[in-house]
């Protein structure tokens, strides 16, 4: 079935986009959404009654606003691979679920077909992530131009790309230098830079480049000044225009915006967060957190936790509910957090992120390397700490550490797509915790020089968001583009 041709004149632009069911999807997405709404452009959000609850007050304040988006719940069928039914989201389920997760999501095609027909505006464009490669379907039947988000580095998405024609390797141990780079990257079959290399994936990894490959148009959550030469590479590879319109988080301007994003629980967290980083010297602290995803078992946050004591500095970690075990709970209660009491704050659960980094107290970020967190970090002009745990983050701190000269690396060097709890590739002994804190929130001139560079960096970040800047500017001409 087709939509309706309307002409040109009488054309209302209305997009669509759908954000993968993981926190550091949706939240690039939900502020792309905000900032077409404020073009006038009418946005339609596609998301599952539990992400939308998580939003919830984020939708309401919308509304408030008269911004023209509509959040659209369409129900996950999580009962279909034994899940319980407010499961909807990457962050509730282990590794190993994942690939069912990501193979029953494609269910959400006929209804997702059913609200664009019943819709009183026809859909100009669908902006689909790139982890939801089904979408594509729905765009060709109902000959709506689709265009791929994809959440991670710009770095990522071309290496990715150039490990697509790599196929012919059948040895996992040969290694090979990835062709067409501007960095001399080595990798081999196992370990190369691709979401989605495990076994068992093929079939899901083939649609997702198939999808990639027939898309009218990329989108990133990157600017021209931070990754210039790796844009034009990819988009002279990828034969197609790629608009670059972050980063994202820059539309977050007040400290309530900041602390409802992704999730209203932010917004519980934000008065004892923000009154104890009051209480710090300014640029003073460091920040740990590990992102949506990415979890430490017991042995792992105790060795963190020692090398944290022992560097030193005022910290606030976040801890996450799935790895509060009650040996962790009680170590945590009954010893941790009464011996570093005077030095830092330790937050289980979900914290607002964008509010802690964008306090005059947090001087520096220890990081996992999603991309959200390494672009957030580098809008508030903070130096980071990397620890990448799997699929994209090790490609992601290249550009920190490698390209940018911003970031001090704990050296984990395994690449795998799935997070694994008891991964022990990349453990950290707590010296080098202490060693890498040491480095990047001491006096030397080394990290004298990140903050200054950092600072730059944040400079740049703004100027690309606003009007005039290069992502402003991308914005505008990706609507005139699909207006067209
Ligand atoms: N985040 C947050 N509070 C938390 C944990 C994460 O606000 O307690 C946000 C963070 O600011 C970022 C997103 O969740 O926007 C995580 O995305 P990222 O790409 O950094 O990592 P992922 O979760 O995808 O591994």
């Amino acid at each position: 079935m087709t939509l309706p041709m309307t002409s040109l004149s009488d054309k209302k632009a209305h997009f669509v986009l759908i954000p993968l069911v993981a926190q550091g999807h949706l939240i690039p997405m939900t502020d792309l959404a905000h900032l077409l709404a404020e073009r006038g452009v009418d946005v339609s959000l596609i998301t599952t009654p539990t992400n939308a609850t998580r939003i919830q007050p984020v939708v309401q304040r919308s509304t408030e606003s008269n911004l023209p988006i509509q959040f659209v719940e369409l129900k996950f069928p999580s009962a279909q691979i034994g899940l319980p039914d407010e499961c909807e989201n990457l962050d509730q389920i282990d590794g190993n679920q994942f690939l069912p997760f990501f193979e029953v999501y494609n269910q959400l095609k006929d209804p997702l077909e059913q609200y664009l027909l019943a819709h009183h505006i026809p859909a100009s464009c669908i902006i689909s992530d790139g982890c939801n490669p089904w979408t594509a379907e729905v765009a060709r039947r109902l000959c709506i131009p689709r265009l791929v988000f994809h959440g991670p580095s710009c770095l990522f998405a071309l290496c990715n790309y150039n490990t697509s024609k790599q196929d012919h390797l059948t040895d996992y141990s040969k290694q090979f230098v990835l062709p067409d780079m501007p960095l001399t990257l080595h990798f081999n079959k196992e370990n190369e830079p691709n979401s989605f290399n495990a076994p068992g994936w093929e079939k899901f990894r083939d649609d997702v480049y198939e999808a990639e490959r027939t898309a009218d148009a990329i989108v990133l959550n990157t600017f021209e000044d931070l990754e210039r030469q790796f844009i034009e590479l990819y988009e002279k590879g990828i034969g197609k225009k790629v608009w670059t319109v972050g980063p994202l988080n820059l539309y977050n301007k007040d400290e309530y915006s900041k602390s409802l994003r992704g999730n209203k629980l932010g917004a519980e967290k934000q008065e004892i967060v923000l009154n104890w980083l009051e209480s710090q010297e300014p640029k003073s602290v460091l920040y740990i957190s590990f992102g949506s995803l990415a979890r430490k078992n017991g042995l792992q946050l105790m060795e963190l936790g020692s090398g944290l004591e022992a560097a030193n500095k005022p910290f606030i970690w976040v801890v996450k509910e799935a790895e509060i075990t009650p040996e962790v709970d009680r170590w945590l209660s009954e010893d941790f957090e009464k011996r570093v009491q005077q030095q830092g704050l330790i937050c289980r659960g979900w914290v607002p992120q964008l509010a802690i980094l964008s306090h005059p107290s947090v001087g520096g970020f220890m990081t996992h390397c999603g991309w959200n967190s390494i672009l957030e970090s580098l809008s508030q002009g903070l130096p980071m700490i990397t620890w990448p745990h799997f699929s994209d983050q090790f490609t992601n701190e290249k550009v920190v550490v490698d390209v940018l000269g911003l970031g001090v690396s704990l050296g984990t060097e395994a690449l795998c797509w799935i997070p694994a709890v008891d991964d022990e590739t990349i453990w950290v002994h707590r010296d080098d915790i202490e060693k890498a804190v040491q480095k990047l929130m001491g006096e030397e001139e080394e990290a004298k020089s990140m903050r200054r560079k950092a600072a730059a960096m944040a400079d740049n970040a703004k100027k690309a968001m606003e009007q005039g800047g290069s992502s402003y500017d991308n914005i505008t001409r990706l609507i005139e583009s699909i207006m067209q």
